[in-house]
């Protein structure tokens, strides 16, 4: 039976309640015990695959093809652990089933109630999950924070849990200490609330992670501590800091992984942790850089940029930097920059590395193509992500091939010449409106041609990648594609579906209709990516 550990938000979102989920597993993990993780979301959505990334961030997805949160990404990152449907509970997903069942008669004529039915739910949900990966904890991430409407009955399914099973449910509340600049003082007064709120419900939480600008001094644990009865040990400061693999370290310092088995009457049972602390130091140490463009649309609010849109990707180009013992140093361009003032374009040759990121729709199209064209005219290393290689595909089809209407059927539906198309099932999806859930998700195999800088990078012959997207190369351009000189590398053989394209005679132009970012691991980074890196640092001495 596992030990179910819940991680609550307190006083404000977006404090890294994802990552300290994923740290605490880490630590777990090094001690010497398996870990899985899931998250709960409490928005209505059946799943993450019909939200805009600016809304709501990556849109990560799993082996089995769910489009969901990105704290799925961290999990599998630092836990190294590969996760499925069941990791990721909506309200949506447990309205769905709930209302289902009553449906078929399977709740026997009996009247169906929120509660307990639907906290009901949740808990064999999260039960299933942890079943699946036969873990000996369950990590479970409450979305949101604690106090708002949304998540009650998320929490009421902890209080039941904790009432069913005592000695197993640990509830862990991370919570926000502001440094006010006109006090100069850490505040703990929000925190004593969300720990309030969280009482309201029946939960008391056993730890508290201190997040704040600075850690948390011994004076303001102990009002914690007694304020919120808990003990001043469990109080563990978590401070900002600027590398998120630094965390579960930073935890260690503070005692939490040992804190955590004792409550569950359990001990370490070894310890392992130098790769990661390796990286750590390399994370901390490494001085020369490796200039990396990404060229995409989903990272402007008003005067902000949203790193979180493509979180996966980053994370991918970090791994792959730290490698080769390297920082990264990364810039955002946006491609309608280049709609604009198409010269602008120019500026791409200080970097050592350009990828074309995914996306949807018509806006930044322009500007992307003309990015790719500068970069495979120039042999600059290009890495094209999903629409990154379908519009690798148009580029190449008009700038090299001589087709010039050559457009996507996304953008154009009415052109002549879609050298990106849509398949037949899909067409029937797209005129019944079926969106959700029903893009071309998941893990395929895509076999490998020998001879090209992908084979060169995967050193094997069949690899299965993961996917999200509507559209295809069309088969039909295939010929005058390859007659030309594009060398189509990597191909789907169930489907015949082209999967990477290359471009020769190029230092290194690779693109790929799946999303090689969704397994790179820190300690495992992606061979593509590697291989990408390895020629940016190439160009660099060059
Ligand atoms: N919009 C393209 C498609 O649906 C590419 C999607 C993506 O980049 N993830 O096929």
């Amino acid at each position: 039976m596992p030990k179910y550990i819940f991680v609550g938000g307190g006083v404000m979102s977006g404090i890294g309640k994802g990552v300290a989920t994923a740290s605490i597993g880490k630590i777990l993990q090094s001690k010497g015990y398996t870990v899985t993780a899931a998250k709960i979301d409490p928005y209505v959505n059946l799943d993450a695959g019909t939200m805009n990334p600016i809304e709501h961030g990556e849109i990560f997805v799993t082996a089995d093809g769910t489009e969901c949160d990105q704290d799925l990404g961290n999990y599998e990152r630092f836990l190294d652990v590969t996760l499925s449907t069941d990791n990721y509970i909506t309200t949506g997903r447990v309205y769905q089933t709930v209302i289902n069942r009553e449906r078929n008669l399977g709740y026997k004529g009996k009247c169906v109630e929120v509660v307990p039915d639907i906290p009901n739910e949740v808990i064999s949900r999260i039960n299933k999950a942890a079943k699946n990966n036969g873990a000996d904890f369950i990590l479970i991430e409450i979305g949101g924070t604690v106090g708002e409407y949304q998540n009650l009955l998320f929490l009421e399914a902890v209080r039941m849990l904790k009432i069913q099973k005592p000695k197993e449910v640990l509830f862990v509340l991370v919570s926000y200490l502001p440094v006010p600049k006109m006090i100069g003082e850490m505040k703990t007064k929000p925190t004593q609330y969300a720990v309030r709120s969280l009482n309201m419900a029946g939960v008391q939480p056993d730890i508290i992670l201190a997040r704040s600008v600075v850690p948390i001094d011994g004076a303001r644990k102990k009002k914690i501590a007694n304020a919120c009865s808990i003990l001043e040990e469990d109080v563990i400061s978590a401070p900002d800091i600027k590398y998120i693999y630094e965390i579960p370290l930073n935890f260690e310092k503070e005692n939490l992984g040992n804190r955590i088995l004792a409550k569950f009457g359990m001990r370490q049972k070894k310890v392992e942790m130098n790769d990661w602390k390796k990286l750590v130091r390399t994370i901390k140490t490494a001085k020369k850089t490796v200039k990396i463009g990404l060229v995409g649309k989903y990272f402007k609010t008003g005067e902000f940029t949203l790193m979180d849109s493509y979180i996966s990707v980053l994370e991918a180009i970090k791994h792959a930097v730290w490698f080769y013992k390297r920082k990264l140093e990364l810039h955002w361009i946006s491609s309608e920059d280049y709609e604009k003032d198409g010269s602008k374009v120019r500026n791409l040759k200080k970097y050592d590395g350009i990828i074309v990121l995914g996306g949807f729709g018509k806006r930044g199209i322009e500007g992307k193509i003309k990015a790719i064209e500068y970069c495979r005219k120039n042999k600059i290393p290009y890495l094209g992500l999903c629409l990154g290689m379908q519009l690798a595909v148009i580029e190449f089809a008009r700038n090299v091939c001589g087709i010039k209407g050559a457009n996507s059927a996304e953008f154009s539906p009415n052109s002549k010449e879609k050298v990106i198309d849509v398949m037949p099932d899909q067409k029937v999806l797209i005129k019944e409106k079926k969106y959700g859930g029903t893009l071309r998700l998941g893990e395929y195999e895509c076999s490998i041609k020998k001879g090209t800088i992908s084979f060169k990078a995967y050193g094997v012959k069949t690899v299965s990648e993961r996917h999200r997207h509507r559209y295809e190369l069309n088969n039909d351009f295939r010929a005058v594609l390859e007659d030309n000189g594009l060398v189509i590398a990597g191909v789907n053989p169930e489907r015949n579906l082209v999967e990477i394209i290359e471009v020769k005679n190029h230092p290194f132009f690779v693109a790929t209709q799946f999303h090689p970012e969704f397994k790179s691991r820190p300690l495992k980074a992606h061979p593509l990516f590697l291989e990408f890196i390895k020629a940016a640092i190439k160009k660099q001495r060059k």
